[in-house]
C-alpha cells in the first residue's frame, strides 16, 4: 500500500525533490547554528577582532535569510505538492465513480462517496505533504543533534537523554487521549449536523405541529454535548502543551546547572555550554513533529485505504475486447430465454422470450414489482443478463460498445433528473453542443415554447436547488425535449406520465406520441388509458410474461389484462 501511495508522487517528482531538498537544507542549517554560536563565543569573542565579528555576522545573516527563503519554499511548494496529489486522486476517484455500473450505486451510499471525495482526500493530501518530509527531517535532526551533543560532552548528553522517555511517554499518552477526544467530538458534531439537516428540511412539519420548542430543546442538548466533547479535547491539549513546556524547561535548567558545574571543573567551555543549551531545543523539537505524524499517518492511511477500495472496484459492465461501434440501429429487439437477478437470493426474471419489431410500440403492464423496469434496464446494459441473450438487429448487445449501444436508446422516466444550471443546458443534455436552433426546435416539439416564452430569462432561466422550481409536467417536457435532441431509434417510457394529473397528462401524452413516431417504443404504463395506441401489450407478472397480444385480443381473452382493465374502467 505504501508503494502505491508513493506512485502518486511520480507526476510531481520535481516538486517533491525541490521540497524535500529544501527541507533537508533547512534542517542542516538548523543543526549548524548552535555550533556557529559556540565557535563565536569561544574563538571569535576572545580574539577581539571586531571586523571579523562583523563579517561573520554578515555571513550568518545570509544563512538566516537563505533558511527563511527555503522555509517558504517548504511551506508553499510542499503544500502545493500535497494539494496536487490530492487533486489528482479526487479527479481519479470521480472518473472511476462515473464509470461504475448501476449495481455499484445500488450498493453504495452517496454520502460515503461524498465523504471520500472531501474529508478522506484532505487527510491524504496533508499526509502526502508532511509524511515523508517531516519523518525524514525529524529523524535527521534528532540523530544529528544528539550526535553533536555527544561530541561536545558525553556526560551532559547522557543527562539530557535521560528525560526523553518521560517526554515521549507524556506526548504518546496525551495523543491517545486526544484521538479519543477528537473522535467523540466528531461523533457529537455529526449529531448536531444531522439534527440541523432534519429540522431544516422538515421545518414545515415542525411548524405545522408547532413543535419548535421541542426541536430547540433537543438541539440545546446536542449542542451542549458537543461543547463538552470539544472542551475535553482542549483540556488534554492544554495539559499536553504545558507538560511539554515544563519538561523542556526542566531539561534546559538541568543542563544549565550540570553544565555550569562541569564548566567550573574545566570540562566545558562557555561557548560549549551555550551551544549545548541551544541543542536541547533542536533535539526536542522533532519529538513534537513525530507525535503529530503519529496522528496524521493512521488518519491519512485509513483514508487512502477507503480511496483504494473504490479505485480497485472494476466496473461490472465493460466493453468486450472486439466490441463493435453501432450506428443507427433499426431497433429490432429480441430477448431469448433471459434470466436475471439483482442478487443471488432472488431471481427477478426467468425464461423471458420476447420479440419487438423495429418501429413497433409495445406496452408493458402488470403489478408493481413484477420486473417491467428491470426488463427495460437490460436493453441499455445497465445490468447484464445472468443467462440467455438480448439481441438488437440480430446482434448480441454484449458485442456492441456500451457507448454506441446507449446512444441508440432514450429513456424517459417518472422522475426527471435536472442538473443545476439553465433551462437551456438541461435540454441540451440530450445532445451536448446542440445549437440554439436545435434546442429551440426540440423545445417546440416538446410543447415547451409557451412556457419558456413566459419566463423573464427564457432559456437562460436557472433551475434546480437555487433556481426555478418546475412542476412534474414541465420536468417531463424537458426530458422529452432532451429525447428529441438525442433522437434515438429505441425509446423506453417508464411510467413517464404516472405522476401527472390528467390534464397535464394529455399534453405530455401528445408530445410522447409525437416522439414515438418512427421509433421502437417500449411503454411501461400504470394507467391503462395511456396504452390505447400500443401495437401490442405484454403482461408481466412475477412469474414472467403471462399474456401477449393486441389490446382488443387481450380483452377478448378475459385473462389478467381484462381483469385489470375492468378494475380501472368500471362504472
Ligand atoms: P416493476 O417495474 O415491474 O414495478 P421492477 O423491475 O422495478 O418492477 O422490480 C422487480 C423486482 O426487482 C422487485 O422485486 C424489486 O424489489 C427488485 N429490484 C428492482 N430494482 C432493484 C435493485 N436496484 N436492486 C435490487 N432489487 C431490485
Ligand atoms: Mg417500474
Amino acid at each position: 500500500m505504501i508503494r502505491r501511495f508513493f506512485s502518486y508522487y511520480k507526476p510531481h517528482k520535481r516538486l517533491f525533490i525541490l521540497d524535500f531538498s529544501s527541507a533537508v537544507f533547512v534542517a542542516i542549517l538548523e543543526l549548524g547554528f548552535p555550533l556557529a554560536v559556540q565557535w563565536f563565543i569561544d574563538s571569535l569573542l576572545p580574539s577581539g577582532n571586531w571586523s571579523m565579528i562583523v563579517s561573520v555576522s554578515a555571513g550568518l545573516l545570509a544563512l538566516y535569510l537563505t533558511s527563511t527563503l527555503l522555509q517558504f519554499v517548504v511551506n508553499y511548494w510542499g503544500h502545493k505538492l500535497g494539494i496536487n496529489i490530492e487533486t489528482d486522486m479526487r479527479q481519479q476517484l470521480f472518473q472511476h465513480v462515473q464509470r461504475q455500473s448501476f449495481r455499484f450505486f445500488d450498493n453504495t451510499k452517496t454520502g460515503h462517496i461524498m465523504s471520500r471525495v472531501t474529508n478522506d482526500l484532505m487527510d491524504i493530501g496533508e499526509l502526502a505533504h508532511h509524511g515523508p518530509e517531516d519523518l525524514f527531517i525529524a529523524v535527521m535532526t534528532f540523530v544529528g543533534a544528539f550526535w553533536i551533543m555527544l561530541t561536545i560532552n558525553v556526560k551532559l548528553a547522557l543527562v539530557t537523554i535521560f528525560v526523553l522517555p518521560f517526554l515521549v511517554w507524556l506526548i504518546t499518552f496525551c495523543n491517545i487521549k486526544m484521538n479519543k477526544a477528537w473522535k467523540r467530538m466528531y461523533g457529537e458534531i455529526a449529531d448536531v449536523n444531522a439534527q440541523v439537516e432534519d429540522s431544516v428540511s422538515g421545518v414545515r412539519v415542525v411548524q405545522s405541529f408547532t413543535n419548535e420548542s421541542y426541536e430547540i430543546k433537543r438541539f440545546r442538548e446536542n449542542n451542549g454535548r458537543f461543547r463538552l466533547a470539544k472542551l475535553a479535547a482542549y483540556k488534554i491539549m492544554s495539559f499536553s502543551a504545558s507538560g511539554v513546556y515544563m519538561l523542556t524547561r526542566l531539561v534546559t535548567l538541568i543542563v544549565l546547572v550540570y553544565g555550569s558545574w562541569l564548566s567550573f571543573n574545566g570540562q566545558l567551555s562557555y561557548g560549549e555550554l551555550v551551544g549545548f543549551v541551544l541543542y536541547v531545543n533542536v533535539l526536542l523539537k522533532p519529538i513534537d513533529k513525530i507525535s503529530a505524524l503519529m496522528e496524521l499517518y493512521p488518519k491519512g492511511m485509513a483514508g487512502f485505504k477507503r480511496f483504494l477500495e473504490i479505485i480497485d472496484t472494476e466496473p461490472e459492465i465493460e466493453d468486450a475486447k472486439d466490441a463493435i461501434e453501432v450506428v443507427s440501429l433499426r431497433g429490432d429487439i429480441r430477448f431469448q430465454d433471459v434470466a436475471f437477478s439483482y442478487d443471488k437470493h432472488k431471481a427477478v426474471l426467468q425464461g423471458i422470450d420476447l420479440q419487438i419489431k423495429a418501429g413497433e410500440t409495445v406496452a408493458f403492464v402488470g403489478p408493481s414489482g413484477a420486473g417491467k423496469t428491470t426488463i427495460c434496464s437490460l436493453i441499455p446494459r445497465f445490468y447484464d443478463v445472468n443467462s440467455g441473450s438480448i439481441k438488437i438487429d440480430g446482434m448480441d448487445i454484449r458485442d456492441m460498445t456500451k457507448k454506441s449501444l446507449r446512444s441508440q436508446i432514450g429513456i424517459v422516466q417518472q422522475d426527471v433528473f435536472l442538473f443545476t444550471g439553465t433551462l437551456k443546458e438541461n435540454i441540451a443534455y440530450g445532445m451536448l453542443g446542440a445549437t440554439d436552433e436545435q434546442i429551440a426546435d426540440a423545445a417546440k416539439k416538446a410543447h415547451l415554447q409557451d412556457f419558456i416564452a413566459s419566463l423573464p430569462d427564457g432559456y437562460e432561466t436557472q433551475i434546480g436547488e437555487r433556481g426555478l422550481k418546475l412542476s412534474g409536467g414541465q420536468k417531463q417536457r424537458i426530458a422529452i425535449g432532451r429525447m428529441f435532441l438525442k433522437n434515438p431509434p429505441i425509446l423506453i417510457l417508464d411510467e413517464a406520465t404516472s405522476a401527472l394529473d390528467t390534464e397535464t397528462e394529455q399534453i405530455i401524452q401528445t408530445a410522447l406520441n409525437e416522439l414515438a413516431v418512427n421509433r421502437t417504443t417500449l411503454v411501461i404504463a400504470h394507467r391503462l388509458a395511456t396504452i390505447r395506441n400500443a401495437d401490442r401489450v405484454v403482461v408481466v407478472t412475477e412469474d414472467g410474461i403471462a399474456e401477449e397480444g393486441t389490446h382488443d385480443e387481450l380483452i377478448e381473452q378475459g385473462g389478467i389484462f381484462a381483469g385489470l382493465h375492468n378494475v380501472q374502467f368500471q362504472r
